[in-house]
């Protein structure tokens, strides 16, 4: 059976172009009523074009879609409240935040100040807060949510360039890993997609795949996230390219001995770093069990 999204409200952000603007297509085609939130800033976060965000509704409501615009800035507490604002007062709940809008400031990190770092944890890491938090709750009192943010493998795996990015990438990791365990009772599920896609904020690299990475592939992955009947919480799934895989962070077992020094773990590298049988903890508690384990306690 299809996964529908009849009756469920959807705001996706940065949904004027690129990644966010396949999502909401994908959601609106499949019955959910979207709010294309996007300010229309350029690839560095400058500059305002306000209808991009309309554009998209159109394009919604050509598939037979509901839609409505919304430009506020996400950026902002206020703003990310008002975004909330504008799909309650236009579909009178919300059941879906997927926060993707992002912006560039790419610099080594020897040349990198404050200009590079305060925008870009701003749109990326405190937009999830400033629009999750409204909507927040208002899924906990329905006894129903779902949330998706956007990470990258950037931040998983580090990138030349791109120190303030990649932080504020992996610190939305730590987010949804919080709010998986904070909205598992109220049936709040709360995942990352690290996206691969073409889009304005990829077509300056060459690459040589970018006929497969239509965003509409990556699409796929966030509407299985968001769907009622996905249990998945606290994950992170990698999509691009029609591939779709696991990311995690995982512990080695380890070299355990009680009076551990400098020289032991010099000397015990192999050990610390054998994955075999390394785990993958729900929880910091389920990485001090493992620790309990080899204590024998
Ligand atoms: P994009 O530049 O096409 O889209 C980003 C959108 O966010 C733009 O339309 C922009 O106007 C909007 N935006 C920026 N600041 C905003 C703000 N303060 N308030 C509201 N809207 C704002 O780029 P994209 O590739 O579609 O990126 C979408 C997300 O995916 C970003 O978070 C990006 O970091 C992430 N990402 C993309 C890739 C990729 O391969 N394209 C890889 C990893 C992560």
């Amino acid at each position: 059976m299809d996964l529908s999204f009849d009756d469920r409200v959807a705001v996706v952000t940065g949904a004027g172009g690129g990644l966010g603007r396949a999502h909401a297509l994908e959601l609106g085609r499949r019955g959910a009523k979207v709010v294309v939130n996007d300010m229309g800033t350029s690839l560095s976060g400058d500059g305002v074009e306000r209808d991009r965000a309309a554009i998209v509704v159109k394009e919604i409501e050509a598939l037979g879609g509901t839609a409505v615009a919304d430009t506020n800035s996400i950026a902002t507490e206020e703003g990310g409240r008002s975004v909330i604002e504008t799909a309650v007062a236009a579909f009178g709940r919300v059941d879906i935040v997927v926060n993707n809008a992002g912006i560039l400031r790419d610099k080594t990190f020897h040349n990198t100040g404050p200009d590079d770092v305060d925008p870009v944890l701003d749109v990326h890491l405190k937009g999830a807060f400033n629009v999750t938090r409204p909507a927040w709750s208002l899924f906990r009192d329905q006894g129903f949510g779902r949330v998706v943010v956007t990470s990258s493998s950037a931040g998983f795996f580090g990138n030349f360039g791109q120190a303030s990015y990649a932080s504020a990438k992996l610190g939305l990791v730590g987010l949804i890993k919080v709010l998986a365990i904070e909205g598992r009772k109220y049936n709040i599920t709360a995942n990352a997609i690290g996206p691969v896609a073409m889009t304005r904020m990829t077509s300056g690299f060459d690459n040589p795949l970018a006929d497969y990475l239509d965003p509409a592939l990556v699409s796929s992955a966030v509407a299985f996230l968001c769907h009622e009947s996905c249990e998945l919480s606290g994950e992170v799934l990698s999509a691009g390219g029609g591939r779709v895989a696991r990311v995690f962070i995982g512990v080695t077992r380890g070299y355990l001995k009680g009076d551990l020094t400098a020289e032991d773990i010099r000397d015990h590298l192999d050990e610390v770093f054998d994955d075999t049988g390394y785990q993958v903890p729900g929880n910091s508690m389920e990485e001090m069990n493992l620790l309990a384990s080899m204590l024998g306690k």
